[in-house]
Parts: C-alpha cells; sequence; structure tokens
C-alpha cells in the first residue's frame, strides 16, 4: 500500500525542491516555485524540481 511513509515524511519531501542548475537544496512551498518567488541563493537561477523527480 502507499501509507508506508509518514505524512509528517511525504509533506516534508514535497516541499523541497532542487535548482537545476547547482542542486542547492530549497525548502519552500510548492506554490512559490509555481509562482516563480522563489529564487536559488547560490545562483539565482529560478529553475527547480521536486527533489523526488529523477
Ligand atoms: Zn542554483
Amino acid at each position: 500500500m502507499a501509507t508506508k511513509i509518514p505524512t509528517a515524511q511525504k509533506r516534508m519531501f514535497q516541499n523541497v525542491f532542487v535548482c537545476k542548475d547547482c542542486s542547492k537544496k530549497i525548502r519552500t512551498q510548492v506554490v512559490r516555485i509555481i509562482l516563480k518567488k522563489v529564487k536559488c541563493p547560490r545562483c539565482n537561477g529560478r529553475a527547480f524540481r521536486p527533489i523526488r523527480k529523477k
């Protein structure tokens, strides 16, 4: 079943994104990624992907 992962851990991973340019991990809300309100502190890039996506 899909209930192996605790809800808190699932939520934690869902809120973590990785910069496509420098692989810096950022914790933020999904909405802010969609609205492009998040800038990478290292390279100022705005391209992020979810951490679990290969
Ligand atoms: Zn970056």
